[in-house]
């Protein structure tokens, strides 16, 4: 399961921060710094268009240099959920999507890490698709800046969920990278405690994770508390077993002091019986912990489903009643959870629609399709 790199050789410039960006374009700090604000503050992928710049510059950058490592594929948007779903080429052909979701008075970014996912979870749509590479800091950045471009934002900055294709822990430096570069002042400025990563419990990458001096929440995706059943939902059980994974769960809870997270995807009659309950109560009862309950969302080729919405409040509702702090997600593609369980590797993506002809283009995308 070791995840490979990324082919591409030089360094994406979207995935260096203003210091990183001076040194590699051989710039003055102040104009690395100015590189870095165009392009995270306003999403520009074009020196052409970076007017604070001399035009003698922009042309020798543009020149020397590319700007970023994916170009616009599509995006559909569906008003109606208000979700916009992205997807972009990379470099090596191969694809990524991730997700924009609206509620009244947020945005939230959905980013994957991975082309794929090795996990390979028996419910998920993206293990399902199989796995090839993890993706680049730059590569996890732009998501973000395509996910933006057009968005109406006023002052607020959106929330982040690293809960797309991929988990996060097998391609760690990236993660940790293109997250604080979303969370420099320079750039989009979004705040740590706006910032969620999603793991499927790799207890090493947890116990890495509770050593950054950061305050960026952590979220684990559990559904299962007996470990034959999480061994077939989630294989990397078979590696992190429950004893292991609650070890590092408990030494992240005690290091950082914060309220853990727990996902629990309810499955009809796989993960929302009695004995569940129970079990999941006594896992995790004595931790400072929430237990987010996400009805399953239908993958097609997948026998899963969600159970009946009265069976969702009874779970939640027990749990509550065992003093386990519960949520339960119900609006259905209202969900940023449900929404980014559903992103799939695309293979042959790049076939799909023809990309922008100038992959440094700065304008926004111009093609948008409407679909739900
Ligand atoms: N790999 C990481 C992050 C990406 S998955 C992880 O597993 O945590 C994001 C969340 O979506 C996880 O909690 C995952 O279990 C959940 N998920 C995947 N497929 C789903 C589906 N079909 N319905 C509901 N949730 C799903
Ligand atoms: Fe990978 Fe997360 Fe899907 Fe499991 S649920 S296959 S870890 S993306």
């Amino acid at each position: 399961m070791k995840a490979k790199t990324p082919t591409t050789e030089r360094p994406a410039l979207t995935g260096l921060n203003a210091q990183e960006l001076s040194e590699v374009l051989g710039l003055k700090s102040f104009q690395g710094r100015q590189v870095f604000k165009w392009i995270h503050q306003k999403g520009v992928l074009d020196f052409g268009a970076m007017t604070n710049l001399s035009k003698d510059l922009r042309a020798s950058l543009q020149k020397r240099f590319r700007l970023s490592e994916t170009s616009f594929i599509d995006a559909s948007n569906s008003p109606r959920s208000g979700t916009k779903k992205v997807l972009l080429r990379l470099a090596d052909g191969e694809s990524v999507e991730s997700v924009l979701l609206r509620d009244k008075d947020r945005t939230t970014l959905c980013l994957s890490t991975q082309v794929g996912c090795p996990v390979k979870c028996s419910f998920c749509a993206t293990g399902l698709s199989g796995y090839s590479r993890n993706l680049s800091p730059g590569e996890i950045v732009e998501q973000a800046l395509y996910l933006l471009r057009d968005e109406a934002m006023e002052d607020r900055t959106p929330n982040i969920v690293i809960m797309g294709m991929g988990e996060p822990m097998l391609n760690y430096d990236a993660t940790v990278k293109s997250v604080r570069l979303l969370m420099e002042e320079e750039g989009l400025g979004i705040g740590a405690r706006k910032i969620t990563v999603s793991t499927a419990g790799e207890a090493e990458g947890i116990e890495r994770f509770a050593e950054e001096d950061w305050q960026v929440r952590l979220s684990i995706s559990l559904h299962a508390a007996n470990d034959q059943l999480r061994d077939e939902l989630v294989p990397l059980n078979r590696r992190y077993n429950l004893r292991r994974l609650m070890q590092a769960v408990r030494h992240y809870g005690y290091k950082v002091g914060r309220q853990l997270t727990f996902e629990w995807t309810l499955m009809e009659g796989v993960n929302d019986r009695d004995s569940d309950l129970e079990e999941l109560v006594a896992l995790v009862a004595d931790l400072k912990a929430t237990v987010n309950l996400i009805p399953y969302n239908p993958v097609s080729g997948l026998a899963y489903r969600a159970p009946k919405r009265s069976r969702c409040e009874a779970f939640r509702d027990a749990l509550s009643r065992a003093g386990v702090k519960a949520t339960l997600r119900i609006e259905r593609g209202q969900d940023i959870d449900a929404a980014c369980g559903q992103l799939r590797r695309r293979q042959g993506a790049a076939r799909v629609a023809s990309p922008s002809p100038d992959q440094n283009s700065g304008s926004a995308p111009s093609s948008s399709s409407i679909s739900s």
